[in-house]
Formats: structure tokens, sequence, C-alpha cells
């Protein structure tokens, strides 16, 4: 079978270029090929040609792509803000190939697979959860309806589906890397491990979260559970991007990567033995409780050199409301020993949460001022689908049950919206959030940048261009 793998996470213009790796394309890319099946990636972010500002253009030009290779069946990866990109892309698509099978998968059809079939009428069938088993057995001459991961609309009433997640991790082979635009991805950039500029890949030791924090649904990707590759395997997996594309920095991409300390403990003692750790530095998303002095020692001697939390909030009374498990305190003292071990971190809050008021938010400066966090990543809170806090939302009244349904929810269009769902009013809102951003979150950067990169390298790193207009729409939005 000829499969073409689509990648729509985002769009290759001014520094928004996406730089991590597509793993879940990749990946679903080498698994098909080990089954001797035809595959191509069509890659929206990585590929200049598709840089377009006519978002219809360039759903057509890829299409124009994907007609070319001449596709049996697409899959594409469908993130959350690239669900209207995704419906334009399905109209061309089956435009110029009408028989082709089109399917979507990734986060926004795994948690709301009825929806998108609704949404999308061009779309022949949403695949929830992991999709390499689920691939094989397609392409392999399996019926979509009799595979349980897909809702097919074949099968009529979109029946209830459940997830194949991959059982055995080191069953999968490495990532078809040669299928991905290797120079854009492992160019230097100190965008990838923030600040440090680096030729960095991205690597899945692990796939799943546990935790149920209310505004996520990560977890529902990996089925609800934590599952790793074997220290040889991510070790192995490392030493041949070393050996290929002579990176020097690893982003691990796992949802939560101390979720098993154990696995961790003994990832470490194996890049200490192989001298990994002299080879690459390396940077993971970490929940803070699963921190502590002696595990982060052996992180560091095996090469680490940030962790990266989800902070959230510095108010208490916010973190219960969002079930995230975890303490103000406890959030503090995970910089701390982070710092104390030598490494840096870098810590994601959020702004605009549900019911957040003017005290709330001023907490979380406050926490930002006293934990001392290399770096700051404040970003507006989007009600995402599949999630505890939507359907509250939703059943409130206060966000209507077509949020995600339509168009203009694109990644611009939501951080433009007029969305406030905080207890304060817009214009305090705005002001406050303004504030805080140019008195804790920029500084930090910008210090932190201007340590690790010369002042005559910032424009190869960003366009200036870009750059202003970015500052532009901090101060003047
Ligand atoms: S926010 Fe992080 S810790 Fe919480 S469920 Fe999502 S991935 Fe897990």
């Amino acid at each position: 079978m000829r499969v073409a793998l689509v990648e729509l996470t985002g769009r290759r213009r001014m520094f928004r270029a996406p730089l991590w790796m597509p793993v879940y394309i990749s990946s679903v890319a080498s698994s098909l090929r080990e089954d001797r099946h035809q595959v191509t990636i069509v890659d929206h972010g990585a590929c200049e040609e598709l840089c377009q500002w006519d978002e219809a253009a360039t759903s057509r030009r890829m299409a124009e792509i994907i007609a070319a290779f001449e596709a049996d069946a697409v899959l594409c990866d469908v993130r959350y803000l690239s669900w209207p990109v995704f419906q334009g892309l399905a109209r061309a698509i089956k435009d110029s190939m009408p028989g082709v099978v089109l399917m979507a998968g990734g986060r926004h059809p795994t948690v709301a697979p009825v929806d998108s079939l609704r949404n999308c009428p061009e779309l022949d069938a949403a695949l929830v959860g992991e999709p390499e088993p689920a691939m094989r057995m397609f392409a392999s001459g399996t019926p979509l309806t009799n595979i349980t991961a897909f809702a097919a609309r074949a099968a009529g009433g979109f029946p209830g589906r459940r997830d194949m997640p991959v059982e055995d991790m080191d069953t999968l082979p490495f990532p078809a890397w040669d299928l991905l635009d290797m120079d854009h991805y492992t160019r230097k950039t100190p965008r990838v491990i923030p600040c440090l500029r680096l030729k960095t890949a991205a690597v899945e030791t692990s796939r799943g979260c546990t935790a149920g924090c209310r505004f996520c649904a990560e977890g529902r990707l990996a089925a609800g559970r934590h599952r790793w590759h074997s220290a040889s395997y991510v070790a192995d997996e490392i030493e041949q991007l070393i050996k290929d594309y002579a990176i020097e920095g690893v982003y691990f991409s796992d949802e939560s990567f101390l979720a098993n300390r154990e696995r961790v403990a003994v990832l470490c003692d194996e890049f200490i033995r192989r001298g990994l750790g002299k080879r690459v530095v390396w940077t993971a998303q970490v929940r803070t409780d699963s921190v502590d002095p002696e595990i982060l020692a052996a992180m560091k001697r095996a090469g680490c050199v940030q962790l990266e939390f989800g902070v959230e909030s510095g108010s208490q009374r916010v973190l219960d409301s969002l079930l995230k498990g975890s303490t103000v305190e406890a959030n503090m003292a995970a910089v701390r020993m982070t710092r104390e071990a030598g490494i840096r971190s870098m810590t994601y809050t959020m702004r605009g949460i549900p019911d957040e008021t003017l005290e709330d938010f001023r907490a979380t400066a406050e926490f930002i001022r006293q934990a001392r966090p290399d770096i700051v990543r404040m970003t507006e809170y989007v009600p995402l689908p599949g999630t505890v806090l939507i359907r509250r939302l939703v059943s409130s009244g206060r966000l209507t049950g077509d949020y995600w349904s339509g168009t203009g929810t694109s990644t611009t269009h939501a951080s433009k919206q007029p969305l406030n769902l905080t207890a304060m009013d817009t214009r305090e809102y705005r002001r406050e959030a303004k504030r805080i951003y140019f008195r804790h979150v920029f500084p930090r950067f910008a210090r932190d940048f201007l340590r690790h990169n010369p002042p005559w390298s910032i424009p190869r790193v960003f366009r200036m261009k870009a750059l202003f207009a970015f500052l532009w729409r901090k101060i003047f939005a």
C-alpha cells in the first residue's frame, strides 16, 4: 500500500517554524516501512514550498504532492489548534483524489473522534490513541471497520472505539528520520532547548501520563497508561542520531519523563556507562513532585542540562481547582533543588484560567519572583477538547458546545479570541498580563538568552522583523 503521512503541527512562518521533530508521523512511517509499504511524509511546517500565507493555496499544493505520490491512503497528525487547517486540507485532498482513504490521528481525533467525523464530511476515519498497531493492520488489508482504534464513517453511526496501545515499546523501529528534512530539524538553534544554541533532536523514551489535570487530555493519547523504551533502546537511538546527524542535544518529548523514577535511574546509568552524557546534553518535562536530590544528581551526571516543570499557577486555590496534584511549596522546592543540582529550570505557567482572580494572578508573579527559574513560559489558557474543564465550561453555559467544531479556532485565532474566563474584567486582566510579562517573564528570557547567545548572533536566530512584530503585539495587544 502507498501511504502519505501528513504533519500539520505548524507553519514555517517567521520564527514560529516548528523545530521539534514530528515523532508521531515518523514513527508510523518506520513501522509501515518495516512491513514493506511505500511511505512518504508531507511536512507542513518544515517544507519551504508550503510556507504560504494563503492557507487554501498551501492545502492545494499539499494535495498535489500527495496525488503525485499516488497515495492509496492519507493519515494526518492533527493537534487541537491545527484542526481548522486540517478541514481545509481534507477538502483539497478529496477534491483531487476522491478515492483516497483519508484518516486523521493525533490529539484532536483521539479526544473527539465522533465530532471530528461530524465536522469534516471528507474524513473517512478518526484514529484514536497510538497509531502504529492500527495503521499496520489497515495497511495489511484489514477493513477500517474491523480495527477497534478507528471510528470509521463506513461503520455508520460512528460506533465505539478502543485504543490499541503499543504493548512493548521496544518493538517499534526507530523513527524514519530520513523522510524528514533533518537539515531543518537539527540545525543549530536556541529554540528547542530554550536559549542553548545546539543541534537538537527530539526523542521519545516513554508514552503516557497517569496524572489527571483537569485542563489536559495528554494521557488519553496513550490510553492513560505509562509505558517506556528500555535504556539500551534509548541509548542506541541517541547514538544513531549522533552518528547520522551529529546532534549535540536531545529533547525528550515524553509527557512525564520522571513518572517512573526507577526506569530513569537505569537510563541515567546507561548514559553514563556509554559516555553519552559527555557527547550530548538533554532536557525533559517532569512533574515537580517527582524530583529529589538523588535523581537530579544522577540526571546531571547523565547529561541533563534543563528540566521543564508545568507549574501552571502560584495560587494553591487555582492548583486545586485544576486538580494539578501539586502544591506551591513543592513547586518552589523543585525549582530550588534543580538549581542546587546545577540544572537549569524552566517553568510553564498559565494565565486566563477559569475563575482566576487578580490575587491568583499576582500569586503567580510572586511565585516566579521567589522561585527564580531560569526561564518562564506564560501562555494563555485555551479550553482543549476532551478535558474535564471544557466540559464544565460548556455545561455551565460559559462556552458554546461548538467551540472546536467550526472554523476560526486556528492557532492565531485562538490567541486573539476575546475569551475571558477569569474573574477579572478584560481590561484589568490584559493590563496585569502585560505587567507580569514585562516585569517577570521577558527579563528572565532576555537575560538567559544573552548569557548563552552573543548579541551579534541575534539577527541569525530571529528574523528581526518577526521579533519586532512579536514585541509590538505584546505591547499593544
Ligand atoms: S498537565 Fe502534565 S502532568 Fe498534568 S495530565 Fe497533562 S501531561 Fe500529565
